[in-house]
């Protein structure tokens, strides 16, 4: 038998996140049989409460399975052979959605910026001027591995103006800082519960506008009868309509008890306090001399901060210190930004200013073990508590 490894103390990371605590008790409610009565209406209140939190208003669509599947979904299903896709890539996130959108295209465009900067909104509107057949489009709201966020809103006016759908994937946004549907034009609007919500990940939020839903019916390719298919789910919230399948009857509860949790607080407070806690994260990050992964702070996520990894720093080792010496676990890099940063999450749960006190100075201390060069890990907390107290 091998040891068995401790849990840390501390999960800061950008996904999947710890739960509330709420919510893991409605995890562990009675599994009702998904056609009973009780378990029918549970489902439809779940998703109107969803649909309170988009503000939106058309009811949500939940698939049965983490965010990656509804973004696979959307390609399959907005997408037909006709189409000309714009998609925008200003990260990890924004790049690998080409995998699931160029193979229904007939053609993919695509508009790259560094991964350390966001989508000017200028150049969306150049592109569909040039090429004014482009059907939908595409874009990361929070690149989720770079910490950056696009401006959403602007390149959300210039697509409505024309014929294209708007996709948005907002999964590690939604729910922690100002994101609805229907504020940002959004046509297929993607959540998850996974992130800022506070559940564990196992389903999909997804708002679809009527520009979107006919999109969707207008394709003869879309998905049905499938683990893909999002027209099959349209009205499967109605507790008169039967489901394509069986639903995750305990993740369902969990979301409700996440969604209560997210409208009696009030979304803007609850957007107030993920802002309170990037901005203190940030402010220590800085004073102890380390850098910003995001070209500018305009730009840097409320719920994640990622910093560039110091000269000769190793992340796989930092991170390992980190857990080992002070039992607090952050996210690595993915794909191109791995082994680049390093990136804390500020996320449902964890979005508690005081939580930043611990990221900077365990990150800090870490770093001065491992370079054995000082890291001035009183400044870095100093400067978490001026921020925090500046607020109170
Ligand atoms: C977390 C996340 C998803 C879901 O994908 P996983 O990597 O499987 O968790 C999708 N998009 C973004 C931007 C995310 O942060």
């Amino acid at each position: 038998m091998t040891t068995r490894i401790p849990d840390p103390v501390f999960t800061l990371t950008t996904g999947p996140v710890n739960c509330y605590p709420e919510v893991l008790q409605a995890l562990g409610k009675p599994v009702l049989y998904d056609q009973d009565p009780a378990f029918l209406q549970t489902y439809e209140r779940v998703n109107l409460k969803a649909q309170a939190a988009f503000a939106s208003a058309n009811v949500p669509v939940i698939l049965q399975g983490e965010p990656v599947l509804a973004l696979e979904a959307v390609g399959a299903s907005a997408l037909s052979k006709e189409d000309v896709v714009l998609n925008l890539a200003s990260g990890v996130y924004g790049d690998g959605y080409r995998s699931w959108l160029e193979p229904h295209a007939r053609e993919y465009l695509e508009i790259r910026v560094p991964f350390n900067e966001v989508i000017d909104p200028a150049s969306v509107a150049a592109m569909l001027a040039a090429r004014p057949e482009i059907a939908v489009v595409t874009v990361c709201h929070h690149d989720t591995p770079s910490g950056t966020i696009n401006p959403v809103k602007e390149i959300g006016e210039i697509v409505a103006s024309g014929k294209a759908i708007f996709v948005i994937d907002a999964v590690s946004s939604f729910g922690g800082m100002e994101i609805m549907p229907e504020d940002v034009k959004a046509d297929i609007f993607v959540a998850g519960p996974n992130k800022c919500l506070g559940c564990p990940p196992g389903l999909s939020l997804l708002a679809v506008s009527d520009k979107g839903w006919a999109k969707m019916k207008r394709n003869p390719n879309a998905p049905r009868g499938s683990i893909l298919s999002i027209l099959d789910w349209e009205d499967a919230w109605k507790r008169e309509k039967p489901f394509p399948f069986t639903p995750s009857v305990a993740e369902i509860n969990a979301l409700e008890a996440a969604l209560d949790l997210y409208l009696a607080e009030g979304p803007g407070t609850v957007w107030a306090r993920h802002a309170l806690t990037a901005r203190a994260c940030r402010a220590g990050i800085k004073a102890m001399g380390l850098e910003l992964w995001a070209a500018s702070e305009d730009f840097a996520s409320p719920t994640t901060t990622a910093i560039r990894l110091p000269e000769g720093i190793d992340e796989t080792a930092l991170r390992q210190t980190m857990r080992e010496v002070y039992g607090v676990v952050i996210s690595a890099g993915r794909g191109a930004t791995f082994n680049r940063l390093v990136r804390i999450g500020h996320m449902g749960p964890t979005a508690r200013p005081i939580y930043a006190l611990i990221a900077v100075t365990a990150l800090g201390s870490a770093i001065a073990r491992m370079s054995g060069k000082p890291c001035d890990v009183g400044a870095g907390a100093a400067a978490v508590m001026a921020v925090i107290d500046s607020m109170t």
